[in-house]
């Protein structure tokens, strides 16, 4: 796949039904929470943070079907963003990322405390006393263009060791998130450097990729391994099959848009390297943007090029 910037990248992957998640348990529709009534980790595995990224959810509908069970602590399958999932609509597949504001911003106080309403701050709040008793969260997402999986592990060195510790996505991208509001996986104690929770979010791959969706069973299969809450014999042998070496990425500059006009100077996928400091590759209206340093990475270039929302993000490799 090599679609340009622009162009619509084909939908591979069928969007699950999942009516059968709906009312199953005494919980909020669409979590699935099993307990083992024995000591252990709480341990959630999150899929449509964002409405139109499919493969977290096929990931989680297939882990389900296989009754994957724990036998420590606790483990919860949830579904996000189900209102913005119901709308998807292969002809359109980047109009559901989410229905009145993305719930991937919303997570700090403030904004969960403020009356102001919406689709996504109801089911946030709805799930936030849960996720408040989560002590390791996998938040699957995928990308807008096809790139290499990437584990975003945070700010924090806990957050760091844990995507090291599951072992996959090869590529690390420390990061600290968006100008535009802080993300679940950043969340209360995510954040805290003090608190043992932690989280993970990985970017499985473009949005409607085949492959995103084997990435995202195999990504969850190697955390449960890491969780260590199901059975050894439960989990495939791909979980346990040699890891990737791993690299790390330093994210270190954030490129918010600021005008309405940002562009990039090339269709961008993600993961290039800028060779050399002070090289433009964008522009936001008459402002040339520059690589702060030689070989910058370019992380997840936006197709979303939006005042106050992120185009890009720079990194580099440590
Ligand atoms: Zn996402």
């Amino acid at each position: 796949m090599t679609a340009a910037a622009g162009e619509a990248y084909p939908v591979e992957l069928s969007p699950p039904d999942l009516s059968q998640y709906r009312n199953a348990g005494a919980g909020p529709d669409y979590v699935i929470s099993y307990d083992s009534q024995t000591d252990g980790p709480h341990v959630m595995l999150m899929a449509l943070v964002h409405g139109n990224e499919i493969c977290g959810a096929i990931a989680l509908d297939q882990l389900l079907q296989r009754n994957i069970r724990p036998n420590r602590g606790r483990l919860t399958f949830a579904f996000a963003n189900i209102a913005a999932y119901q709308q998807f609509d292969r002809r359109y597949p980047e109009a559901t990322r989410y229905v009145d504001e993305d719930f991937n911003r919303l997570w700090s106080a403030d904004k969960l405390d403020q009356p102001a309403d919406s689709s996504e701050r109801r089911r946030a709040r709805e799930l936030r006393p849960l996720i408040d008793t989560v002590d390791l969260l996998l938040d699957l997402h995928s990308m807008q263009h096809p790139c290499a999986p990437l584990g975003l592990s945070g700010p924090l060195e806990k957050g760091r060791d844990l995507a090291i510790a599951v072992g996959a996505p090869a590529v690390i991208v420390v990061d600290a998130g968006h100008a535009g509001g802080r993300r679940l996986r950043d969340y209360g104690r995510f954040a805290d450097p003090s608190h043992p929770a932690n989280a993970l979010l990985v970017e499985c791959g473009q949005h409607w990729a085949k492959e995103s969706a084997a990435t995202a069973l195999e990504v969850a299969y190697r955390f449960l391994a890491y969780a260590g809450i199901v059975p050894r014999d439960a989990l495939p042998e791909t979980a346990r099959a040699p890891l990737p070496k791993q690299q790390v990425i330093e994210v270190t500059n954030r490129i918010t848009v600021r005008t309405e006009d940002f562009r990039f100077t090339e269709p961008f996928q993600g993961l290039e390297e800028i060779p050399k400091a002070g090289e433009i590759f964008a522009h936001d209206g008459t402002t040339p943007i520059r690589a702060p340093y030689d070989n910058a990475v370019l992380i997840m270039p936006s197709r979303r090029l939006v005042q106050g929302q992120t185009a890009v993000r720079i990194g580099r490799r440590v």
